[in-house]
């Protein structure tokens, strides 16, 4: 197997041959990033055996039922990646503030920020679950980050990917050329590259969205999702499918294998909020993925690459796969849209109605 197949490792070393100053430090930061993960995958397979299932009983500073396996996962992550020099901060979904480097470590050129257990209400029902990383420059390279200097758009990532923990645990890559996806033999400890250059097609007949917030969408979504659900019959001419599995990762991840297009749309569900999802460890480093390979990922209104952060966890709109199809989305979103008077009503009621069909 070793001499088929390119381990993460050498997959590392040989993306770093074309940087002419490379030092190893940011190969060191992906490969203590994957030591995490391959923690937390062997954590996530023992579930209940090891009395890990459940809650811990506090909640998190979003406000979530902390699980004990995101406790786990954050210090896996914390334990594997500060000791090594390469990192000058972290942020992490489970913290309020960012992590500070204690001081018997070297600081680094890297800000890495992570969601270090993505979807973690799945665990007790063993459906996948994932961690998602993002990293950026630190704009003072060596001492100890500032809380300002982790808002950067995610423009600005030098890489990001996921691990997800399904039926094989895999990570998947983006140091800015292309999206590249390792599966973990368990064996023998190694990441191995089984899905070189991913592509998302431009097309797709495969939504997700949680429709049962259907009546706190805006309009352009109501109206782009009773678009697919006419199907053959209604202006797209063509039926969809509709896929959703409540978190990120296991989304992503399908969209990058074949295709689909994932909203988590702004809703008035709470008016405070602007989205579901965390900007600068979920929707920055999946966009990226996304990005690079072939697809599209947007607020509705604007590239989420482009987004300036405010807050480290803070909460934005997400839109993101087949190019053509978040493109349409983010058209509904800058036209004018007369949408019929009940159609935040229940859809049979909208949908049987002839006469507004006719209009549109
Ligand atoms: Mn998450
Ligand atoms: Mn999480």
């Amino acid at each position: 197997m070793l001499s088929t197949r390119t381990t993460l490792a050498q997959f590392l070393i040989v993306e770093a041959r074309r940087h002419e100053n490379s030092t190893g430090e940011f190969n060191s930061l992906i490969l203590d990033v994957a030591l995490a993960c391959k923690t937390i995958a062997r954590q996530v397979s023992y579930g209940a055996l090891a009395g890990l299932h459940g809650a811990v009983g506090q909640t998190n500073v979003q406000g979530e039922q902390q699980q004990k396996l995101d406790v786990l996962a954050n210090d896996a992550f914390l334990r594997a990646t500060e000791w090594g020099g390469h990192i000058a901060g972290i942020v992490s979904e489970e913290l309020d503030e960012p992590y500070e480097i204690p001081a018997a470590y070297p600081k680094g050129k890297y800000l890495l920020l992570f969601d270090p257990l993505d979807g973690s209400s799945n665990i007790d029902v063993n459906v996948s679950v994932g961690s998602i990383f993002s990293v950026l420059r630190a704009p003072s390279p060596g001492v100890g980050a500032s809380y300002d200097d982790f808002l950067q758009p995610g423009s600005q990532q030098v890489a990001a990917g996921y691990a997800i923990y399904g039926p094989t645990t895999m990570l998947v890559l983006t140091v800015g050329r292309g999206v590249h996806g390792f599966t973990l033999d368990q064996t023998v400890g190694e990441f191995f590259l089984t899905h070189p250059d991913l592509r998302i097609p431009e097309q797709t007949a495969e939504f997700a969205i949680n429709h049962s917030n259907r009546r706190f969408w805006e309009p352009a979504v109501r109206r782009y999702v009773d678009e697919c659900l006419e199907g053959r019959q209604g202006p797209r001419d063509k039926d969809f499918n509709m896929r959703w599995i409540a978190a990120l990762v296991a989304e992503a991840h399908r969209i990058l294998t074949r295709g689909g297009v994932f909203l988590y749309p702004k809703d008035s569900k709470d008016p405070a909020r602007a989205g579901r999802l965390r900007l600068l460890y979920e929707a920055n480093p999946v966009g990226f993925v996304i990005e690079q390979a072939g697809g599209w990922a947007s607020t509705g209104r604007e590239r989420v690459l482009d987004v300036q952060p405010s807050e480290i966890h803070q909460r934005i709109a997400f839109v993101f796969g087949a190019r053509e199809e978040v493109e349409r989305i983010e058209r509904y979103h800058a036209e004018h849209y007369d949408e019929p008077e009940d159609a935040d009503l229940d859809l049979p009621l909208y949908a049987s109605r002839g006469l507004f069909r006719a209009s549109r």
